[in-house]
């Protein structure tokens, strides 16, 4: 049992742990997988479905998912410092599960403009058949004033963003969306919770792909919505009843597992990118800019000090007098990172940035291409022996 007022990485490591039953119990959670639930008496499906309606987590049917279920979310609540977290089979479902639940046509919704590339080339069509208008704001400019309609109801950050890892100032977008009356969402799968916390910084709801960081070793996807307001939460449980979003207990099991281990994962992650972002700015000839937020020469440097509490393994750079070929022939001299999307696992990663995914962020206008980096568990000397071969393959 853990108290109120143990550390956040004590509270992590317990959340959820299985009661005792006849004075035992094992370490992890059980995998429950049912699809019907079935209830001791007809008074006690009653009970428990008119619990259910007023907002407990009680299950009543296999797609609400029972105790492993519930030990995640529990885990996660923990990390967010949120009441409620729902689960949903994909990142990317959860960030369409805010939009879709608090959204109606005639609404407005400001996304911040080097946000995830799928929330602009999925989501916002999505929206727009919907009836909902969509437009972006650039995190640089400050608080969006000039951007904000009479209709807006939900102001959705990423920070970091995604590719170049612009950081937001979050606590004054926060002040800004309270004075108007705007819900506040943040994606927060960079920082998985331990790095960042969009709650405590005033944001209304976080969402994270737990299929990155929270789950760890590349092996499942999921997806997870956070908020410590009773009023969202209401609206977020009713759009994710409607829309039946479902996880496996298998997949809610793995992803508690990985959330165990989240923090010595994340700080050998972020020593390990600090390191190889040291040696790519060495790199003068071959790199125009590196983008990674502990750089001390990063924009968004002051910011990350004040609001974070650590690094990931995301680094990325731009190269110098190369085009688009010479990014890829990069990459594929590399021995040691897999070429590939997503992040998180312990395995480093590779890959060339979609020019359309960086030219929409105003945070950066620059047309050489960009390379983006997940450093891995690996040694770093190994992984910096590696750039440097590619460099010099692609140089001669
Ligand atoms: C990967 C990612 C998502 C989507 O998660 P999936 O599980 O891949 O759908 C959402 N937001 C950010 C910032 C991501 O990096």
């Amino acid at each position: 049992m853990t108290a109120r007022d143990d550390h956040l990485l004590t509270r992590v490591v317990h959340a959820g742990s299985p009661p005792f039953d006849q004075g035992a119990a094992p370490v992890n959670v059980p995998v429950v997988r049912t699809s019907t639930v079935r209830f001791a008496s007809d008074a006690d499906r009653v009970e428990l479905s008119h619990r259910r309606e007023a907002g407990e987590p009680v299950s009543t049917y296999g797609r609400h998912g029972m105790a492993t279920h519930r030990a995640l979310e529990a885990a996660i609540a923990e990390l967010e410092g949120a009441d409620e977290v729902l689960l949903a089979p994909s990142g990317l479902s959860a960030v369409s599960l805010v939009f879709i639940a608090l959204l109606s046509p005639g609404d407005h919704v400001l996304v911040q403009d080097s946000v995830y590339g799928p929330v602009r080339e999925r989501v916002e069509p999505l929206l727009t058949r919907l009836g909902v208008s969509v437009s972006y704001f650039s995190a640089g400019d400050g608080v969006p004033t000039a951007s904000v309609r009479p209709n807006t109801r939900l102001i959705y950050a990423e920070s970091p963003s995604s590719f170049l890892y612009e950081v937001v100032d979050l606590p004054a977008l926060a002040a800004f969306a309270r004075e108007h009356r705007i819900v506040l969402a943040a994606d927060n799968t960079w920082g998985a919770g331990l790095l960042y916390r969009p709650l405590a910084l005033g944001a209304d709801i976080s969402v994270q792909a737990i299929t990155k960081y929270l789950g760890g070793h590349s092996d499942l996807m999921q997806g997870a919505v956070s908020t410590a307001n009773p009023a969202l939460a209401s609206k977020l449980r009713a759009a994710h009843d409607a829309l039946g979003l479902s996880v496996s207990a298998d997949d809610a099991y793995l992803a508690l597992r990985g959330i165990r281990t989240l923090a010595v994962r994340l700080a050998q992650h972020g020593r390990n990118a600090f390191e190889v972002a040291q040696y790519l700015q060495s790199e003068r000839n071959a790199i125009s800019r590196v983008f990674h937020p502990a750089l001390p020469d990063d924009p968004g440097h002051t910011l990350w000090r004040r609001d974070f509490t650590g690094a990931n393994g995301l680094v990325s750079f731009a190269l110098r007098n190369a085009d688009q070929s010479k990014a890829r022939a990069f990459v594929d001299a590399l021995r040691l990172f897999g070429i590939g999307a997503s992040w998180g696992g312990y395995e480093s990663l590779t890959l060339v940035a979609p020019l359309s995914r960086v030219r929409e962020h105003s945070y950066w206008r620059g047309d050489e291409p960009v390379v983006r980096l997940h450093i891995g568990l690996e040694d770093p000397a190994d992984l910096i022996a590696d750039l440097r071969q590619a460099f010099h393959r692609v140089h001669q």
